[in-house]
């Protein structure tokens, strides 16, 4: 299904590193396939990408992006159906994502037959990292960052857009517990909140830091200006089932539009649940909690595809929620949307994107 083909300067491995992954202890982000794609854009100009052995890279120590943060990034996943084909699912979302980041952030669009054709050579070259099975897949994680070798402040000249990937299994061991972050903030009206863009995770990190010290996973964050109502959480959107119904804040210039949630609600609409997207606010949840009519909170995401979250901390409280069951609406859900990823159930979104 390549959208246009464009040739790709391929330099292979002459030892591949296959070994070293194993299907039953894969950690998150940690083994790197053979393989990675190099793209330039040097005078207004994309060059011809490269396909290399994956490894280190030489830089110099007035990057621009290290400097000023103009540095972009998308996280997908490529799947293995039993008959041993790769998918990709809906890759074309994330590439309009990252290009939506990268006008946000003064940044040339990236053509659609680097993205997807690197994404396809890539994977046809490195097929055998993607693992089968369970929650298994391959992340797939293309970037973009200035590369001006210049201190002022201004939108860089060049750029390096790249495609690494990584075997995935299951993101937590554990469900986590998450706070509702009623000081620090992910994002405000008018700023950068939509867009995947690395400054946004430096940012979260020091009230993560502080959530971790108070026994939490992940923050449950709320909105910049009244702190009432639910944003997202952590690199997920949030869900919440309310009286059997789902519920989830609408998505705005101050949450990530997510691919999964998406997904997993259109899903829902099919499977008869009454899905409404709007403003969610804290009190109402927590009420909700309280009396036992707000039975689940997951969080929605690639990385994670569907985490349940086992107690909602507020205001030095913690809240539990029921146990998980494979009746409860998260686990349908997710069950679901793998089995359509894994081609293990009918397509009939025309999500699946076949290598
Ligand atoms: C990536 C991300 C999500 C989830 O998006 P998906 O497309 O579902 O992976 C949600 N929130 C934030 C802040 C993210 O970075």
């Amino acid at each position: 299904m390549a959208t246009q083909t464009l040739s790709f300067n391929i330099t292979k491995t002459d030892k591949s590193r296959i070994d070293q992954l194993d299907p039953q202890k894969i950690i998150f982000g940690s083994l790197f396939t053979d393989h990675m794609l190099v793209a330039d854009y040097i005078n207004g100009e994309w060059q011809t990408p490269e396909i290399l052995p994956y490894g280190k890279m030489e830089f110099t120590p007035a990057l621009a992006s290290i400097h000023y943060g103009q540095s972009i990034f998308e996280g997908m996943k490529a799947f293995k159906s039993e008959e041993d084909e790769v998918f990709m699912f809906r890759p074309l979302e994330n590439f309009k994502r990252f290009n939506i980041s990268a006008e946000r952030m003064s940044m040339p669009a990236v053509p659609e037959e680097i993205f997807i054709g690197g994404l396809e050579e890539l994977l046809r070259l490195d097929a055998a990292w993607v693992p089968k099975g369970g929650d298994n897949s391959l992340y797939l994680r293309p970037f973009m960052f200035a590369t001006d070798e210049y201190l002022g402040v201004r939108t860089a000249l060049n750029y390096r857009f790249m495609i690494i990937m990584s075997p995935a299994g299951s993101y937590y061991s554990q469900a986590p517990k998450v706070k509702v972050e009623k000081e620090f903030i992910r994002a405000a009206p008018g700023g950068v909140g939509f867009a995947k863009c690395a400054g946004n995770y430096a940012a979260s990190l020091y009230p993560a830091k502080l959530a971790a010290d108070q026994g939490y996973t992940q923050l449950l964050w709320t909105d910049a200006l009244e702190h009432k109502y639910f944003e997202e959480s952590g690199t997920m959107n949030v869900v919440f089932i309310k009286d059997g119904k789902i519920v989830t804040p609408a998505v705005s210039s101050t949450i990530l539009k997510g691919t999964t949630r998406e997904a997993l609600l259109q899903i829902a609409k099919d499977k008869g649940y009454e899905v409404e997207e709007r403003k969610v606010s804290v009190e109402e949840i927590i009420d909700g909690l309280r009396d036992g009519s707000v039975t689940e909170v997951f969080g929605v995401g690639t990385a994670v595809v569907v985490s349940p979250f086992s107690a909602v901390g507020y205001e030095g409280e913690d809240l539990p929620l029921p146990e998980v069951t494979a009746a409860s609406v998260s686990q349908i859900l997710k069950t679901s949307l793998n089995n359509i990823r894994t081609g293990k159930e009918e397509d009939k979104y025309g999500w699946v994107w076949r290598v």
